[in-house]
């Protein structure tokens, strides 16, 4: 047999879970062809000796929504081996848009999605349509955003919609999932999201369950409340019949420091009753939010300001990386001061990256098998980012994999991998096996790291080798070939 790529030598990880083999994989067209000890000639051959060969790692919990068109080379994720990401996360996203929502994402979306384009479409099949138009780097798949849905019906009013309202809310989030979305997300700590009840979510999650779509919730509090908030999503998922994703699964603050040893036991009680509940997690103690979120949720009064470091602030650049005890000490104001200023002067325009878990807390969460690694990358092109835009899986792989062993390899590949494809339904994806699409990451399990710092967070992870998207060579030797092969994925409602 002819193959278009043979990688011979490696140790494939093939997303299962299941033990590694040695092999080599063919690939033609867009597809994995074959998987054995191969002999056909190939147009291109990749050694990965001493090298896994893995699926492409799919980044579930992802703000590239406005991104993907702005920079399409997706330096930033391709580079840690992400070639599938999920957006529309924490009830943001780019439609549906009426000029209410596209007025209020103006003032908030820049720093949660960095340059937001012309921002022209109203429909969400318009938005697949541009995002088709303009392919990036790696593939993608949708959620229909909550705050859109709501600002398409209610527009900024912060009231209780009637059930004509939820009529109209649920034939958005209908029109979203014919166009292909993969479900639905809120963000109940957030407005407009905070100005939800739950009934109004499980209405519209019911649209979603006809799908069998997902509902992934960035949950009203991840503090005080966590376990209020873990019932309030049970319920939801319970009520709609959806499939539910909890994003960024954790508990912020010193005082709710081994809640997820409650919260992870309620997802298990739920699972035991059948529902399909899982969650993801960032591989880090730090948060990040922007400043305005964190004083409003009350957090900044409950944290050290030692704990609260500006990520990106418009004017003081000089303030970027440091914290606002540090800030303080500069100027010799209050903190209060402090905090009011970088608010009021700076309009919303301020991120803050917030050291509100406990690590132990964040081992418990990635070592949970329902939990798959997103990333939550804040794309943004100013200031220090919180790094795990840049390093997520890596620093998973280097740091929880080979340096602490909380996990094995073959099962942090699984979560990265086979568990999220099969969670959001991207069909023929996340596997290593004949038939599926060729997304695979060649990397060194021995060198793989993440090595941004909130400092210097703008730094790619050395490891890995080459990344494969669609039978493209999209990343070889490291290198970023300028090729964007990525796909939009619509949603397949009859499962994988
Ligand atoms: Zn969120």
């Amino acid at each position: 047999m002819r193959y278009d790529i043979v990688i011979r030598n490696g140790t494939i990880i093939d997303g299962t879970g299941q033990p590694s083999v040695q092999a080599d994989v063919g690939v033609r067209g867009d597809r994995i062809v074959a998987v054995g000890s191969l002999s056909g000639e190939a147009s291109q051959a990749i050694d990965a000796a001493d090298h896994v060969v893995a699926p492409g790692f799919i980044d579930v919990h992802s703000h590239d929504d406005f991104a993907l068109l702005d920079r399409p080379l997706c330096d930033f994720k391709i580079l840690q081996g992400v070639t599938t990401e999920v957006i529309g996360n924490c009830g943001f996203g780019a439609a549906p848009a009426n000029d209410a929502y596209r007025n209020f994402l103006r003032g908030f979306g820049p720093l949660l999605f960095g340059p937001m384009g012309d921002f022209s479409w109203e429909t969400t099949a318009e938005f697949y349509h541009a995002l088709e138009s303009r392919p990036a780097a790696v593939n993608v798949a949708c959620l229909i955003p909550h705050a859109a849905v709501r600002y398409g019906v209610l527009s900024d009013e912060k009231r209780e919609p009637t059930a004509q309202d939820i009529e109209r809310m649920q034939a958005l989030v209908q029109e979203g999932m014919d166009a292909g979305a993969a479900g639905m997300s809120t963000g109940l700590f957030y407005a407009p999201g905070r100005y939800a009840q739950t009934e109004e979510v499980i209405a519209l999650a019911k649209v979603v369950a006809e799908y069998n779509g997902v509902y992934a919730t960035h949950m009203r509090d991840e503090a005080d409340h966590l376990l209020d908030s873990i019932q309030e999503t049970i319920r939801i998922g319970e009520e709609s019949g959806a499939g539910v994703q909890i994003s960024h699964h954790k508990a912020m603050g010193r005082t709710n420091w081994g809640k997820v040893r409650d919260s992870l036991a309620l997802v298990e009680q739920a699972q035991a009753r059948g529902l399909d509940i899982s969650s993801d997690a960032y591989p880090y103690t730090a948060g990040s939010t922007t400043l305005a979120a964190l004083v409003q949720g009350g957090v900044i009064e409950r944290a050290a300001p030692s704990d609260v470091l500006i990520a990106s602030t418009p004017v003081q650049h000089e303030y970027e990386g440091k914290t606002l005890e540090d800030i303080c000490q500069l100027t010799g104001k209050s903190l209060q001061q402090t905090v009011a200023e970088l608010i009021a002067g700076e309009g919303e325009s301020t991120v803050a990256v917030i050291f509100g878990m406990d690590e132990a807390d964040v081992r418990r969460v990635l070592a949970h098998p329902t939990t798959m690694i997103g990333s939550d990358g804040i794309p943004s092109v100013a200031g220090k980012p919180h790094p795990r835009l840049y390093g997520t899986f890596a620093c998973v792989l280097g740091k929880y994999v080979r340096d602490i062993q909380l996990l094995t390899l073959e099962e942090a590949v699984h979560r990265m991998t086979g568990l999220p494809a099969q969670k959001f339904r991207l069909r023929d994806r996340g596997l290593i096996c004949d038939g599926s699409y060729a997304d695979l990451v060649i990397f060194d399990p021995q060198t793989v790291a993440d090595i941004g710092t909130y400092q210097e967070p703008r730094r790619h992870p050395p490891g890995i080798h080459s990344v494969i998207v669609n039978g493209t060579v999209t990343i070889e030797q490291g290198r970023h070939r300028g090729t964007c092969n990525g796909r939009l994925l619509r949603h397949d409602a009859a499962g994988i």
